[in-house]
C-alpha cells in the first residue's frame, strides 16, 4: 500500500475479511482496543464459531461485542467493508479530487451507493477539523435531496424508504451532508445552525420549507431577498 500507483485488484478491496483485517491493522496497531473502556490484550476475546459473524470481539470489561468498524463512520453500513476501503483509498489518493460520478465508476457501485460513501468519506476527512462551515462574506448553499428506495439497492442493504439528506455546501469550499429524519423547517434550522457560522449568507433552493426557518435573534431577521444573511 506504499506504492503510488493503486492495485484495484488487491485483496483489501475485493475481500470483506481482507479489508477487515487492513482496517484493523491500521486502527489497531497493538491489537484490538475496546471502543467503551479502551482495554486491550487480555481484556479482549476474540468471538468465534459458526454463529458468530467475522471479525467480532467481546471485551471482558463492559462484556459488550465490537468489531473494528464501531465509532467509525462505516458502522452500521451494509456497504461491503470492501468498497469502503477503495473508496476511501481512491479519494485519499486523487490529488483533483473526484466527483460522486468519478467514484462510482472506479468502484462499481450503483449510484446511490457512490454518493453515499463520497459523503461520508468526505465528512469523515472533514470532521478531523470540523469548525463551522462559512464565515463572514461567505456564501452557504443548502440543500436537502432523497436518495434510496429503489429495488436495485438492496444488494447493499439500504433501507427501502427514501432518506433525506441535508447538505450544506460552501461556495468554492467545504461540504457537509446529513442524515436528516424529515424535512421540516425545525430539523433543518437544526441542522444549519449547528454546521454553519451565523456570520455566512444562506442560499437555499426554492423550497418553501427555508421560509420557515424562525429567526432567533435579531441577527437572523428574515428576508425576502436572497442571499439573505443567517
Ligand atoms: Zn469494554
Amino acid at each position: 500500500m506504499t506504492d503510488k500507483k493503486l492495485d484495484i485488484r488487491h485483496p483489501i478491496f475485493n475481500d470483506d475479511n481482507a479489508a477487515r483485517e487492513h482496517l484493523e491493522s491500521l486502527l489497531w496497531p497493538q491489537g484490538p482496543v475496546c471502543p467503551r473502556c479502551g482495554v486491550m490484550s487480555a481484556r479482549i476475546t476474540k468471538l468465534q464459531g459458526t454463529s458468530t459473524r467475522p471479525g467480532v470481539y467481546k471485551c471482558k470489561d463492559c462484556r459488550k461485542p465490537f468489531s473494528v468498524t464501531v465509532g467509525t463512520v462505516m458502522e452500521r453500513s451494509h456497504i461491503p467493508l470492501s468498497k469502503w476501503v477503495l473508496a476511501a483509498q481512491l479519494m485519499a489518493s486523487s490529488n483533483k479530487g473526484m466527483s460522486a460520478l468519478q467514484l462510482q465508476r472506479m468502484i462499481g457501485t450503483n449510484y446511490e451507493t457512490a454518493w453515499f460513501l463520497f459523503h461520508r468519506l468526505r465528512e469523515a476527512a472533514v470532521d478531523v477539523n470540523p469548525g463551522p462551515l462559512g464565515g463572514a462574506n461567505k456564501v452557504v448553499e443548502a440543500d436537502e435531496s432523497y436518495i434510496g428506495g429503489k429495488a436495485k439497492n438492496k444488494a447493499f442493504g439500504l433501507p427501502p424508504k427514501k432518506m433525506a439528506v441535508f447538505s450544506l455546501v460552501e461556495r468554492e469550499g467545504c461540504a457537509r451532508s446529513r442524515y436528516v429524519a424529515d424535512v421540516t423547517a425545525a430539523t433543518l434550522r437544526e441542522a444549519i445552525v449547528t454546521q454553519a457560522d451565523r456570520k455566512s449568507y444562506l442560499m437555499t433552493d426554492e423550497a418553501a420549507v427555508y421560509e420557515k426557518l424562525a429567526p432567533s435573534s435579531p441577527a437572523t431577521a428574515p428576508s425576502t431577498t436572497r442571499p439573505r444573511s443567517m
